[in-house]
């Protein structure tokens, strides 16, 4: 069986890893503490966040699919929040889906999280460990290899391992980090696709707000979207609302004092929601450097035999989680064909 190194655990590297699990030794490496990437929850202060991407559609089949699988420990479920939109000098305005809109239960992480812990046994995970430099080793007398390093060390001897294949399902600006001392043939697709920030703010309040809807789009502001966490299913009920910046504001602000961001949405927040900040028991914001694909690539996967590297992601196919599955897993089984072969 050939190794293969899957970096992440997002939406995408757990299509990959679901796809290739018992067709080759599978290792994921990921730099953060816990799974799912922008599929992500914070749990600070008794309060809950889905402080990355809020909701799913499943349009194809193959995404349907894997959402009916049962998993231990997650669930999907349909979230049906009460819609609007708001305005400055109009007065809200209430909108429908016309498709059915799903979270992940319990938390929106829980997906890639116990989907995941299912394989292991025939997969390793190591979280909370970034993938710096490759370094390829070719003796010429058996096939080459990739020796991964981590990305900070002081200790030049510290390697992550060696492997056959190395399968990136970081963003595309991330991706070509980690690639550029490579041969991978596909660089400059990678520099073409492109991702817009995103700021989100985490505030917890003292009692439950007065808000007439669980979901409100935001129009001409520094805040795009609002939401009521408690109103998606299976959360626990505290007071908390998740705000996200409007990429083009986050775009212009990514560099400005994290302070200062986090008051001018405060206050932002509060103007438009009428809420009194002495509610505000608790605030907390992260900075989403590639949150949204700006420009895709319009490949469902780069993937470069000769030098046994591929790269997937949202990015690809467009930007949102079910296009990281569906370039997930149709790298895997691009893959899968090759390590038969
Ligand atoms: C604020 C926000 C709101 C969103 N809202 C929605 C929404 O409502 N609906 C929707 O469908 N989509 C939404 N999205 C987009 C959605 O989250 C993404 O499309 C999807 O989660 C991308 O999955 P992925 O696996 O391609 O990438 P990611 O989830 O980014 O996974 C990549 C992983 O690689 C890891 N990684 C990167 N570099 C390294 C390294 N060097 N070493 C180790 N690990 C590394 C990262 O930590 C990450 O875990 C939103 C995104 C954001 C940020």
């Amino acid at each position: 069986m050939q190794d293969v190194l899957i970096i992440g655990t997002g939406m995408a590297a757990t299509a990959l890893a679901n796809t290739l699990a018992d067709k080759a030794r599978v290792t994921l490496i990921e730099k953060s503490r816990g799974f799912g990437g922008r599929m992500a929850t914070r749990r600070r202060e008794g309060f809950e966040f889905d402080h990355g991407a809020q909701f799913f559609t499943a349009r194809s089949q193959a995404f349907q699919q894997f959402l009916t699988r049962p998993v231990e420990g997650a669930c999907i479920a349909e979230w049906q929040p009460r819609l609007t939109t708001l305005e400055a000098g109009r007065a809200p305005y209430k909108r429908e889906w016309f498709e059915p809109h799903f979270v992940a239960a319990p938390s929106m992480n829980s997906l890639c999280k116990e989907s995941l812990k299912a394989l292991e046994g025939n997969i390793t995970i190591h979280l909370g460990c970034e993938v710096g430099p490759l370094e390829k080793i070719d003796s010429g007398d058996a096939p080459f290899r990739w020796r991964v390093f981590p990305k900070q060390t002081d200790d030049q001897r510290e390697i992550l391992g060696e492997f056959d294949w190395v399968l990136s399902t970081a963003p595309s600006a991330q991706t070509s980090t980690l690639f550029a001392n490579t041969n991978f043939s596909h660089l400059t697709r990678l520099h073409d696709a492109k991702h817009l920030p995103c700021f989100s703010l985490m505030l917890g309040l003292n009692a439950p707000p007065k808000l007439n809807f669980d979901l409100a789009t935001v129009k001409e502001s520094s805040i795009a979207l609002i939401v009521a966490n408690a109103s998606k299913p299976r959360r626990g009920a505290t007071h908390s609302l998740l705000v996200h910046s409007d990429n083009r504001w986050a775009l212009e602000n990514f560099d400005a004092d994290r302070a200062e961001i986090e008051q001018q949405l405060i206050d932002a927040s509060c103007s438009l929601l009428e809420l009194d900040a002495a509610s505000i028991v608790h605030s907390d914001l992260h900075g989403w450097r590639y949150a949204k694909t700006e420009v895709p690539a319009d490949e469902d996967f780069l993937l470069d035999e000769e030098s046994q590297l591929a790269a997937c992601g949202d990015w690809c196919l467009g930007g949102r989680i079910e296009d990281a599955f569906l370039s997930g897993q149709r790298l895997g089984l691009s893959l899968v064909k090759l390590l038969n072969s």
